[in-house]
């Protein structure tokens, strides 16, 4: 699922400069997030990095958008052709860390 940020959002700024795909930015009313652009931080992250930020907790996932690690990942590759990205524990929140 893609992230998305509802009406809670005070406007703080806090997530903006932890998206790794640069896919946050200001909206008309709050802060939005562009889903072509999200990845759920799959490539980057363990686990969606606005959504850590976010003190309202007001990043959450959005079940209209539903989507595979493989087309996240496919999709943080377009977005960023020079850097080799992978998928590990530390990298895809679809990946439990062992315990
Ligand atoms: S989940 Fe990650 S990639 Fe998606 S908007 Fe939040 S910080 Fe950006
Ligand atoms: S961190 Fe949360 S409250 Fe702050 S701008 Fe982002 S979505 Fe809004």
């Amino acid at each position: 699922m893609a992230t998305i940020i509802i009406d809670d959002c005070i406007n703080c700024g806090a997530c903006e400069d932890e998206c790794p795909n640069g896919a946050i930015s200001m909206g008309d009313e709050i802060f939005v997030i562009d889903p072509n652009l999200c990845t759920e931080c799959v490539g980057h992250h363990d686990e969606q990095m606005c959504a850590a930020a976010c003190p309202p907790e007001a990043c959450v996932q959005d079940p209209e958008r539903v989507e595979a690690e493989e087309t996240l990942f496919e999709r943080a590759q377009k977005i960023h052709p020079d850097r080799s990205l992978t998928l590990t524990t530390d990298t895809s929140h679809f990946r439990a860390k062992a315990s």
